[in-house]
């Protein structure tokens, strides 16, 4: 069904990068055969699942959609995709991305953007775009992303679908190809919260192949959806509802704060003051980052070799050139200049102090408060091309998931509603570890 389903729409949608026909129908046969035989069914038994092409797949190609890594197969399964097996659930295929998920739209993929499947003129969002659009088109039951600074929760609200980005470090990292390695997470994208329960279940926990993998006992997720919000004291951040928000979301998410008052909990309006600096932090620290996990990509160890050099460095250069585009090139670029000796203090190590300011600001409303909620983004999606050609309006649409990335908190992104035809999202964050929380509320609420 999901590859009639993909035969159907992704000419239109154009989610998937790569498909795995033959080897998701030989997992299928050989978890009907386990079933004959009298094995249990795992978790997420038979669900077809897509993932994002950041994440490494055995024997399946893993492009991070870069033509630099255009022909790599990686030689084994990420710890997530051992646990989704682990799960039993099939792999469909690869899903589309901005290059090295850096981008808020897919129109930084170097093959092709993926498409929004409400309107097809519109892009998804990113980077995680293709996991957000093969969801909300029904090509898949449910799939992974990827979320540095907002990449799982402003695709899911531009699609009208849920998408949670767990507490950083619950989730293992180990085989995420590395953007920013201090606020990359893996999390899922689903059709509903409690299929987000669910498939946490599955990839959350301790992994000592992640050295930031958090050692903390893995609650019961799916236990946490009672229903029942009575008593929750909800943080309404006013720099989330303040300049830049489109009126229309800002009545969304008005809204859905009422729902939430009739169900019993009850919200004030807060304040996050660092909320200002955060998007200039985060691109100095995720650039920086980025400039030094990139660096790997050399020609030599991964992807694809440039022809013809003239010597070693000439190697380095031309690939580097040819393999890389103009984002993924403006951010090595600012990453380098922002860690080079004379200017370490005044950009990389100011942010980092920021950085701290920022959560610090999210520790003072979670001494009153148990949650805190806004919009997952400013505005609906945008047409595809109106922002390509301006990076820094490109930037600002991560203003509300960038701040909860910077903090290591989790967060969920739940549909809450329509302005001009295009899904709102609601962003529901919660404290370190407390995604029974989260989840609790954003059940209740959808
Ligand atoms: N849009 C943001 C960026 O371009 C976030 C990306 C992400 O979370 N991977 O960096």
């Amino acid at each position: 069904a999901s590859y009639k389903r993909i035969a159907q729409t992704d000419e239109a949608i154009r989610a998937f990068l790569t498909l795995n026909e033959e080897g998701a129908r030989a997992s299928a046969v050989e978890l009907d055969k386990q079933l004959q035989e009298g094995g249990e069914r795992g978790l997420l038994f038979g669900l077809p699942a897509g993932i994002k092409d950041n994440i490494v797949t055995e024997g399946l190609l893993t492009t991070c959609a870069s033509q630099f890594l255009s022909n790599y197969d990686p030689i084994y399964d990420a710890a997530v995709v051992k646990k989704l097996k682990a799960a039993q659930t099939v792999t469909i295929g690869k899903l589309n991305m901005d290059e090295f998920a850096m981008g808020g739209s897919n129109e930084n993929s170097s093959f092709f953007p993926a498409r929004n499947p409400w309107n097809t003129d519109y892009v998804p969002g990113g980077s995680s775009g293709g996991s957000a659009a093969s969801v909300a088109s029904g090509q898949v039951y449910f799939s992974l992303g990827s979320d540095t600074g907002g990449s799982i929760r402003q695709p899911a609200a531009y699609c009208g679908i849920v998408g949670l980005k767990p507490t950083y470090g619950l989730v293992s990292r180990f085989g995420l190809v590395a953007f920013a390695s201090s606020l990359d997470q893996i999390g899922p994208l689903t059709k509903n919260v409690e299929d987000s329960a669910y498939v946490l279940q599955a990839i959350a926990g301790y992994d000592p192949m992640d050295s930031t993998s958090a050692n903390v006992e893995i609650p019961d997720y799916v236990s946490a959806l009672s229903g029942d919000v009575k008593g929750l004291r909800i943080g309404v951040p006013k720099e989330y509802l303040g300049q830049g928000i489109d009126p229309k979301v800002k009545e969304a998410v008005l809204a859905a704060l009422q729902q939430f008052e009739s169900l019993g909990a009850t919200w004030e309006e807060v304040s996050l003051p660092h909320t200002e600096y955060a998007v200039a932090t985060y691109y100095l620290l995720a650039s920086s980052e980025a400039s030094s996990n990139l660096a790997r990509f050399d020609g030599v160890r991964y992807g694809v070799r440039a022809d013809n050099p003239d010597n070693l460095i000439d190697l380095y250069r031309k690939s580097r050139s040819q393999g890389f585009g103009d984002e993924v090139k403006r951010r090595i670029m600012l990453g380098t200049y922002a860690l080079s000796s004379g200017y370490y203090d005044a950009y990389y190590l100011k942010a980092q102090k920021v950085r701290t300011l920022i959560k610090q600001d999210f520790d003072n409303v979670f001494e009153k408060f148990d949650l805190i909620i806004g919009p997952t983004a400013p505005t609906t999606a945008f047409r595809i091309g109106e922002q390509v050609g301006d990076p820094l309006t490109m930037y600002l649409n991560d203003i509300c998931t960038i701040p909860v990335s910077l903090a290591g908190v989790p967060a969920i992104s739940v549909p809450c509603g329509f302005a001009d035809g295009l899904p709102v999202g609601l962003q529901i964050i919660g404290r370190a570890f407390d995604e029974r929380t989260v989840l609790r509320a954003a059940h209740a609420f959808e």
